[in-house]
């Protein structure tokens, strides 16, 4: 019986995608590892020319030739490969940090608002169910912390309550801060009694954070809104209420955290 032969065909962008991991490697390598390699190459692809031109006009001197041929290419080659390789290694730290700059907080290293509604954004988008949960956090008090114990002091105190949050939530969840001592969490794909285990968990490292903090009366509690995603809420829907749940948790005495009822139309 007649076997279709069998061809290996590449996925689609599989081959840049080799070609691109080439480039990776080639550039996690120190410059002047990187110069050398290209500087080997530019002398061996002037020998292959003298060789064929050579071995053609002149046999009798080729193998003076080729040996000049690849000092002068490599003279010639490796100081302007190492100066056009610091630039793009120069070009590319840059492009680091203001990719660093532009999504992250640069206090706690959390994402920042934008990068936030991006990513949750992308979630929402895509989902025909609900996309996950959001919470809103915002410390208790926290213009008394600054009033009593300085900004600075107000300021390490962001960065512990950013930490206790990072380490409560799963790692596929988006964290950011998105104001002053405002927080949020995307936890996508969870559902509210998940919600609720990780809200507890933040409210109770937050005020940890308090407990072992000097100077030792300092308060961190937190108050937060939880809401689901539905599926016909818009980003900015499902953040508005979380928003508004955070308000009602403020008004209801802070230091909790707040659910929309069972049924309940919010915002
Ligand atoms: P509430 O419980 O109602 O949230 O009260 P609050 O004092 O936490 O809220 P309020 O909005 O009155 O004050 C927030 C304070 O956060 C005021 C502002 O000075 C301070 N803040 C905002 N951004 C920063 C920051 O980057 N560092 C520090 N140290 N303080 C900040
Ligand atoms: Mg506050
Ligand atoms: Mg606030």
């Amino acid at each position: 019986m007649f076997t279709p032969l069998k061809y290996y065909v590449p996925a689609k962008g599989e081959g840049m995608g080799r070609l691109q991991a080439v480039f990776e490697r080639f550039y996690a390598l120190r410059i002047w590892q990187q110069a050398c390699i290209v500087t080997l190459g530019a002398a061996v692809g002037a020998d292959a020319l003298t060789l064929i031109l050579y071995s053609i006009f002149f046999s009798d001197r080729l193998m003076l030739d080729l040996i000049l041929t690849a000092v002068i290419t490599v003279l010639v080659a490796y100081p302007i490969a190492y100066v056009f390789l610091s630039k793009t290694a120069t070009v590319a730290k840059l492009a680091a940090e203001l990719d660093k700059a532009a999504t992250t907080d640069y206090l706690t290293e959390l994402c920042n608002r934008r990068n936030f509604m991006q990513q949750a954004g992308a979630f929402i988008g895509e989902a025909d169910a609900s996309a996950g949960v959001v919470l809103f956090i915002d410390v208790d008090h926290f213009k008394l912390i600054n009033d009593r114990f300085g900004h600075a002091e107000g300021d390490r105190v962001l960065v512990l309550v950013a930490e206790a949050i990072r380490q409560s939530v799963r790692v596929d969840d988006i964290c950011a801060r998105i104001g002053g001592e405002e927080f949020a969490v995307f936890m996508p794909g969870a559902d509210l009694p998940l919600a609720r285990t990780v809200s507890e968990r933040i409210a109770l490292s937050c005020r940890l954070v308090g407990c072992t903090a000097h100077p030792e009366e300092l308060s961190t509690t937190v108050s937060i809104g939880v809401a689901m995603h539905r599926p016909e809420q818009t980003l900015d829907e499902v953040v508005r209420e979380a928003d508004f749940l955070l308000y009602r948790a403020k008004r209801g005495g802070r230091d909790q955290v707040m659910y929309r009822a069972p049924h309940e139309v919010v915002a």
